[in-house]
């Protein structure tokens, strides 16, 4: 007999999250932590979603998505998750940026990069300090007809080395381009350059560990390998899912899974206006990744000084577009020192990350996908020589993961890895008007993607859900959700 991973579940809960990314897991806490009742349905083995890790023979863990976030993740994390969770973000000392235009380490905060501005690439003072204010005063409700490139052009014309310096890490945080609005680039931005980029130090595991630990003690029902098929609706509002043969009421459905996916594909479209379905039809996916994980032999080293953020490319000018390119030119390399994970077997792992369009790997013949994953094994082999040499000899462990990959883990349309485009927030905030008590918390629009992006996302919607239940029995509510 098949095991039943929903074994004493209830038939009703008070709310139904579906898909245990960040997102999800931090509005089932939050709700939890409310008092609600609620069942959080996860379709992999593991909770995480992307935030997610994988173990190899001989000690070695790879981190998939644990390459550096804004230190708003510390204040999210001690209100909606716990103390012990936000005291072991830590910063990265050394990102460093390698290209045939220039080649630099730095903390990536405002006062290092002003410096660098104003030293290096010899803009003026007062122009760095437009351009930051500028970024920094952007919210969600401006003009949204000015681009990325646009604010550029009006800052630094014609320094395409600017451009790069500012724009690599934010295309590679969030997959954003020169043409989309300037909001997202300017809030990704400013999040990013208040104070650096952060990690969790123990690694992915041991953060969804204690993350699963604080649902445990929060009262939400935690239940993996249950891919939910159907949200139901019933006049107009959802009434339960249906989940590994089962039905469980609800009075309101969180979804965690792609835009996209909740719409067509569990709720299904007669349940909408058409106007509305028009509209999520038009919402563009965002691009995939490529990556390849590398574990140094045990007693093998790196000096920290190779940096722990390396964005490198050989391209001689910065074109989003190459950036998407199946003849890769920029790589981001990430550097796992022992100190990572303290409580392990001292390891170093590097991970090297790269967008990538889904069109390129998708229904390859089974023959031409694996020499390209070949390919891209050896070319980022060949790329990484220069930083650690002799790599080649040095490497235990070596694999890629393609858009494919992604795709399959996820269930993410295309395997993207930043959910949608920004047209995606307003279908994503609309859900209610369409269907009462149907929710989505996920990457959506730049801004609600990435790690403190999603948390901060899921704890908006489940401030939303706690306005819909209150009532005379209902708990206290939740904290208000800071701007992510
Ligand atoms: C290669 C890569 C590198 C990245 N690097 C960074 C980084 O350095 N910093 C950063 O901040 N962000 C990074 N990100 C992005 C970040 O990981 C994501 O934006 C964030 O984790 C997404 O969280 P989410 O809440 O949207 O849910 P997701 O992580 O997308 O999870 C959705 C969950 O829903 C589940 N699900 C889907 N359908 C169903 C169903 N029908 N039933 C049940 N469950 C379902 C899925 O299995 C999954 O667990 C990276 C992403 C990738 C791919």
């Amino acid at each position: 007999m098949p095991k039943d991973f929903l074994k004493d579940a209830r038939d009703r809960y008070d709310v139904i999250v579906i898909g245990a990314g960040l997102g999800g897991l931090t509005a089932a806490n939050v709700l939890g932590r409310a008092g609600y009742s609620v069942l959080l349905l996860e379709q992999h083995y593991k909770l995480g979603g992307l935030a997610t890790w994988f173990k190899r023979p001989g000690g070695h863990i790879f981190d998939i998505s644990l390459h550096g976030f804004p230190v708003g993740m510390i204040k999210s994390c001690r209100r909606y998750w716990n103390r012990e969770i936000a005291d072991r973000i830590v910063q990265l000392k050394y990102i460093r940026f390698d290209n045939p235009m220039f080649s630099l380490t730095t903390t990536y905060d405002r006062d290092d990069f002003s410096q660098l501005l104003v030293e290096r690439f010899g803009i003026a003072a007062e122009t760095v300090q437009q351009f930051f204010d500028t970024a920094r005063g952007m919210n969600f409700y401006d003009d949204q007809k000015l681009t990325v490139g646009q604010l550029f052009e009006r800052f630094f014309p014609g320094r395409d080395d600017v451009v790069r310096l500012l724009m690599e890490p934010i295309v590679y945080a969030n997959g954003s381009t020169l043409e989309d609005p300037a909001i997202t680039y300017g809030i990704v931005f400013s999040n990013f350059m208040s104070k650096g980029v952060y990690i969790f130090e123990g690694g992915t595991d041991r953060l969804v560990q204690l993350m699963h630990q604080e649902l445990l003690r929060n009262g939400v029902d935690v239940r993996i390998r249950c891919n939910v098929e159907k949200i139901l609706v019933e006049h107009g509002q959802v009434s339960g899912v249906q989940v590994n043969g089962r039905t469980i009421g609800t009075r309101a459905v969180i979804s965690n899974a792609n835009l996209r996916s909740t719409i067509f594909r569990m709720v299904g479209e007669r349940n909408f206006d058409p106007a509305f379905l028009d509209e999520a039809r038009a919402v563009r996916l965002n691009t995939s990744s490529t990556q390849v994980y590398m574990a140094l032999k045990p007693g093998e080293q790196i000096d920290e000084s190779t940096g722990d953020l390396l964005f490198s490319s050989t391209a001689r000018e910065f074109r989003t577009d190459l950036l998407l390119s199946r003849d890769i030119t920029s790589r981001t390399f990430s550097f796992y020192y022992p100190r990572m994970r303290p409580h392990a077997e001292p390891r170093y792992a590097i991970v090297s990350s790269t967008n990538a369009r889904y069109e390129d790997w998708a229904n390859l013949p089974a023959e031409e996908y694996e020499a390209r994953k070949q390919d891209l094994i050896e070319t980022t082999l060949d790329a990484l020589e220069k930083y650690v040499p002799n790599c080649r000899e040095r490497i235990a462990h070596l694999e890629a993961a393609t858009p494919q990959t992604f795709e399959h883990y996820t269930r993410h349309l295309a395997g993207a890895s930043f959910g949608t485009k920004f047209e995606g927030l307003a279908i994503s905030r609309a859900l209610p008007e369409q269907i009462g008590g149907l929710y989505h918390a996920g990457s959506v629009g730049i801004i609600m993607s990435g790690w403190l992006g999603a948390i901060n996302y899921g704890v908006i919607v489940a401030n939303d859900i706690d306005a819909r239940l209150m009532s005379a029995s209902a708990p206290s509510a939740p904290q208000p959700a800071e701007a992510p």
